[in-house]
């Protein structure tokens, strides 16, 4: 698993079973999930509902008595995939006509009625902040009706329900801590589909982190679309102004990251998504304080010109960006960073392709998410500007994007040849059984022989080769 906002591609779509639930006499539920990590924490709360209404879970959606979907809109392809996977549930339900099909999350709340409309076997119809709902709207498909609730809420966080783990390794888990977001980049979906930020208690935050190190969690990854501004004042949105008690009482993103590391000193702490307009020194010094908190960051850039960023409305420019980018560094020199780039957005020029490019190399990331622009509906960047940018050009930038980002991330595993790192292991390589993987403290995967180590282990590892992608090396005592 990737602990960013992202989460694996081998894991989308994948069905997602709830550990050692076999209800022999319980109704079977086939949950399947795509795009970021928001979705799969969204998951494991759909999967905790269903729990207790006595579902249990099933990995062949052939034998369901119901097939979830939890669908992503932020990119044209990803509506693509679902809709595909659609075809093969429908066929499912033409056998066995007593299937409910639902279709939640973010493409559910784009579509909203017209999906119905448009995929005529689909059941329910269930946005992202309405899971609550399920049983009842389980109960009207049940009776025959189609069903739908794509209300989106001020107030909802759903901080008192426990998720129920959901296929991972047991070792690495995510915590959301805001749902939503305000920030209305141009090319952006999410604050159509997840609605506005909103903030979760924080102690609630605190105990279900307690919980996973009760479980044997070893790593927590902290969720939101943009965690630096997360502020509880109380509950709900956020508001123009504030009292001075509720100033005096509000839980800022670094005091959040200083209770969670004091409360769970034995967990790794991550979190994502990070916002650069809203990354303040305050959190990369409580980073730096605390041991448990992982020397890593993701801070999207999404483009290197300082005219698309404002075009884009990312809030600030590349200077800034790079003045980020030296703070972390000065403050901790060892900080791993990655970044989300987009080719090809409305009016981009060779020149301002080429700020990118420039902007990669400077910045040495250890990683990055790139992405051609995909225009969305409703969007402001579709309302105020045009797609111009052909896909021939969208996708050669894109190219040269990533092969600038290779040569970074080569170069910097290239440096950590010789060093020993922390390594988190997540369990066997996808290459070969021999070999075990996890990730060091700045997110690098590792691959290193697997002599007794198991899962969970912290090892430490000497670093003796690698690619753009991976350090090879091995155990030391
Ligand atoms: N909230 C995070 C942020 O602002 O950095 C990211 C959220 S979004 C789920 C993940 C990434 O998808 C973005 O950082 C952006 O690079 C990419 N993305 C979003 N909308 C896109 C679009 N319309 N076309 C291409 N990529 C897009
Ligand atoms: Fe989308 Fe921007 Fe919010 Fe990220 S910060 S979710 S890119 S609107």
């Amino acid at each position: 698993m990737n602990t960013t906002l992202y989460h694996d591609e081998s894991k989308q779509g994948e069905a997602l079973l709830i550990e050692g639930n076999s209800n022999p006499i319980g109704k079977k539920l086939f949950l399947e999930s795509y795009g970021c990590a928001m979705n799969f924490a969204d998951s494991e709360i759909v999967a905790s509902i269903l729990k207790n209404e006595g579902f249990s879970t099933t990995s062949n959606y052939e034998e369901a008595d119901v097939i979830f979907v939890n669908t992503c809109a932020i990119r044209d392809n990803a509506e693509q995939r679902v809709k595909k996977r659609l075809y093969d549930y429908n066929k499912a339900k033409k056998k066995n006509p007593d299937i409910i099909i639902g279709v939640l999350g973010c493409m559910a709340e784009r579509l909203k009625a017209k999906l119905l409309e448009e995929e005529k076997l689909i059941d329910l119809v269930v946005g992202p902040d309405a899971y609550r709902d399920l049983p009842k709207l389980l109960k009207v498909a049940e009776e025959g009706q189609r069903s739908i609730n794509v209300l989106l809420s001020k107030e909802e966080t759903y901080a008192d329900i426990s998720p129920v783990r959901l296929g991972k390794n047991g070792v690495s888990a995510f915590v959301s801590i805001t749902r939503g977001c305000d920030n209305m980049c141009t090319f952006c979906v999410v604050p159509f589909t997840r609605g506005r930020e909103r903030s979760r208690e924080p102690q609630s935050i605190v105990r279900e982190t307690i919980d996973l190190v009760n479980n044997g969690y070893k790593e927590v990854t902290l969720l939101g679309q943009n965690v630096d501004s997360y502020l509880w004042t109380g509950g709900g949105l956020k508001k123009e102004s504030y009292t001075a008690e509720e100033i005096n009482n509000a839980v800022t993103f670094s005091q959040l990251l200083e209770m969670v590391a004091l409360a769970a000193p034995s967990i790794r702490i991550r979190f994502s998504t990070s916002h650069p307009k809203d990354l303040n020194n305050s959190v990369i010094e409580t980073i730096k304080k605390y041991d448990n908190i992982c020397n890593y960051i993701h801070l999207p850039v999404q483009s290197g010109s300082s005219k698309i960023l404002e075009m884009m409305n990312r809030g600030y420019t590349r200077e800034w960006y790079l003045e980020r980018i030296s703070k972390i560094k000065e403050i901790i020199p060892d900080c791993g960073i990655s970044t989300d780039i987009i080719s090809g957005f409305c009016g981009e020029t060779e020149e301002e392709h080429k700020e990118t490019l420039s902007l990669i190399e400077q910045c040495k990331f250890d990683f990055a998410y790139m992405y051609t622009y995909s225009e969305r509906p409703k969007t402001l960047a579709e309302r105020k500007y045009k797609d111009d940018v052909s896909a021939e050009v969208k996708s050669r930038r894109l190219k040269e994007i990533i092969e600038q980002q290779n040569a970074s991330s080569l170069k910097s595993n290239k440096e950590d040849i010789g060093k020993t790192f922390k390594v988190l292991v997540e369990g066997v390589s996808k290459k070969s059984k021999e070999h075990l993987s996890g990730r060091t403290d700045q997110n690098k995967m590792v691959v290193f022989p697997k002599k007794n180590f198991k899962a969970g282990d912290f090892v430490m590892v000497k670093i003796d080769a690698c690619t753009s992608a991976t350090l090879l090396g091995v155990s030391i005592e």
